[in-house]
């Protein structure tokens, strides 16, 4: 069996449902996502969505421009400016736009969309909806997805990205129920695969964020940008690592050490708690490293404070942090700070793309976490993910309908059929023999990568991971699932998302090494400078012919704003 689309998205996520609801008047397009859509990962998003609305008091003059300039600042001026400058433009009208569609926003008194100010924002432009403003925007377009009678298959995964000469023909799907490989010849295919964030151990990210599918663009030749800078967000709840949104600190929160003292007047006097990720996620480390922490039996970890903030603001305004906590480690903030340690968040690197999601692939696209830009460059600021998912899902959208529209495009079956013959033979090898299993392989490279390409990078840790990489890749030649059977074996689709792991891992230590700079969320403690002679910069990393990457590098897109010192 092989099925036939004219557009084929990858993914269920804000990003993946934006494009198919653009696209779904004129062409045949059907959604493939691994779990069911209203489970991708940006369900989980709390904090909001940044757009210069204007409309509340301490805003009113804020601009789609100031919204730019405090992207690329935030950027460490990494980021492609024609990109942001698009991005800030279309978002005001996408905020108004889900709001249309039913998107639930919390309000101002007088009933606008209400505001609060987050990390390295000039002011305070994140809309919201409490502390559920993915899962308010998440909902808000499947259901628009759905009454638009896309087609989805949801519980089914891509095990490679079919490309030839040049060109991509489709996937190779996985039926997870019925335990089927499906071939899917696609006139155009686009990836909306989100981030990779359990690459690393310690992460905000839900478990089915693996980088998949950037590791099967890599590995069908499509090139990666800006892979070694990882997010790690400043306030990940001790132990479990779910994220204690930014909005904690946006409603006022404070970070405290073992003193007492908020430390961020050290590092950020101006904007304290609310300076950009890479900063603050820094200074706690700096406060854990210098013993100015506290002690838990799950770790070192900083207090987030919130007590002053009062029980009726809590309730208000960030009811879902408080039920984690209480759920999750007995604490009760309205009562008690909460404990607090960084850890990774959020994927800048990804599939390269220019402003319209092409890709050097004919007929491949890429949009959302799994793609980059690149809007967010060195640094991403809080509340421009989520916008950046909505904006590039439509443009996305509108460059296929531009493809199609000036382009006969016939769908290849023969490239997708040859290359389905090739997956069954591997499927066959995964569940026959024994070797290593691969959680063991899997543990190995997310601890390696948490402790060696970590918010603090050094020359030896990195070459140290990088042989842990290489070493794990050459395990994985003997990897082997314990049970053969096709239905619903997650251990299979695991093992088979793990190859593409070790390639996005050994691309974000590859890059590390190789930027000999620090800038945004990459910190070299043997660099400690950024160096805008050598290194203003991306990174493209392709696979090379030994297996591991090769590096080049692109130029930065700048247009009006020029590289300064980031002060905050
Ligand atoms: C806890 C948390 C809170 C956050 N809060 C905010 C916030 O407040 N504001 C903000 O701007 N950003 C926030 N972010 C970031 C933001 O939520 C994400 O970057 C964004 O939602 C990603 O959307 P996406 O559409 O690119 O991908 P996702 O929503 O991650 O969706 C990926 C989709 O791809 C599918 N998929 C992946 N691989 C495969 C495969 N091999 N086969 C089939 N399907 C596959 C998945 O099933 C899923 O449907 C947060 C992130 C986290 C982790």
């Amino acid at each position: 069996m092989m099925l036939h689309h004219d557009v084929l998205i990858v993914g269920g996520g804000l990003a993946g449902l934006r494009a198919a609801v653009g696209l779904s008047k004129k062409y045949d397009v059907a959604i493939v996502s691994k779990v069911h859509p209203i489970r991708s990962h940006s369900i989980a998003a709390q904090g909001g969505i940044n757009a210069s609305l204007a409309n509340n008091p301490d805003g009113r003059d804020d601009t789609c421009e100031k919204h730019a300039f405090d992207t690329i600042k935030g950027s460490d001026y990494l980021a492609d400016q024609h990109s942001v400058e698009i991005m800030c433009k279309e978002a005001s009208e996408i905020v108004y736009e889900m709001e249309h569609w039913g998107c639930p926003f919390s309000r101002f008194p007088d009933g606008t969309i209400a505001q609060r100010p987050f990390g390295g924002g000039g002011y305070p432009r994140t809309c919201y909806s409490t502390d559920i403003t993915g899962h308010v925007l998440l909902n808000t377009l499947y259901e628009r997805a759905v009454s638009k009678r896309i087609k989805f298959y949801q519980e089914w995964y891509i095990v490679a990205l079919v490309t030839d000469n040049g060109r991509c023909g489709g996937v190779i799907a996985f039926d997870l129920v019925r335990g089927k490989i499906i071939p899917i010849a696609a006139k155009t295919t686009l990836f909306a695969t989100g981030g990779y964030g359990r690459v690393y151990f310690h992460s905000t990210n839900a478990l089915i964020n693996t980088g998949s599918g950037i590791g099967m663009a890599y590995k069908a030749q499509v090139p990666i940008k800006d892979m070694e800078f990882v997010q790690f967000h400043p306030t990940g709840l001790i132990g479990t690592n779910i994220l204690m949104t930014e909005a904690c600190r946006g409603e006022g929160g404070y970070l405290l050490n073992n003193k007492n003292e908020r430390f961020m007047e050290k590092y950020a006097p101006k904007a304290m708690e609310l300076a950009p990720r890479d900063i603050v996620s820094r200074s706690i480390q700096t406060e854990i490293e210098e013993g100015r922490s506290f002690e838990h039996a799950l770790g070192k970890y900083i207090k987030l404070d919130l007590r002053h903030l009062g029980e009726k603001k809590i309730l208000s305004k960030l009811p879902g942090i408080r039920k984690i906590c209480i759920d999750f480690i007995g604490i009760d903030p309205i009562i008690e700070p909460i404990p607090i340690m960084p850890c990774q968040h959020y994927s800048m690197g990804g599939i390269d793309t220019n402003e319209k999601c092409e890709t050097e692939m004919k007929g491949f696209y890429a949009a959302g976490e799994c793609a980059c830009v690149s809007v967010h460059g060195a640094n991403r600021l809080g509340g421009n993910s989520l916008l950046e998912t909505i904006v590039f899902g439509k443009l996305a959208g509108l460059a296929i309908d531009e493809y199609l529209t000036n382009n006969d495009v016939k769908a290849d079956e023969k490239i997708v059929q040859d290359r389905k013959d090739e997956i069954e033979k591997k499927i066959i090898r995964l569940v026959s023999g024994s070797g290593e299993k691969p959680f063991i392989l899997q543990t190995e490279l997310a601890k390696t990568m948490s402790r060696n390409v970590g918010i603090f990078r050094k020359k030896e840790e990195i070459v140290e991971a990088i042989n842990n990489i290489i070493n794990i890749k050459e395990r994985y030649r003997n990897v082997c699932v314990s049970s053969p059977s096709r239905h619903m074996n997650y251990e299979l689709m695991n093992t088979i998302e793990l190859e593409y792991m070790l390639e996005v891992a050994h691309t974000i230590a590859v890059g590390a090494h190789q930027r000999e700079e620090s800038r945004g969320s990459h910190y070299r403690r043997d660099f400690t400078k950024r160096d805008d002679t050598q290194w203003m910069k991306h990174t493209i990393a392709r696979i090379g012919e030994g297996g591991g990457p090769v590096i080049t590098s692109k130029e930065v897109t700048i247009t009006q704003y020029q590289p300064m010192e980031r002060i905050y």
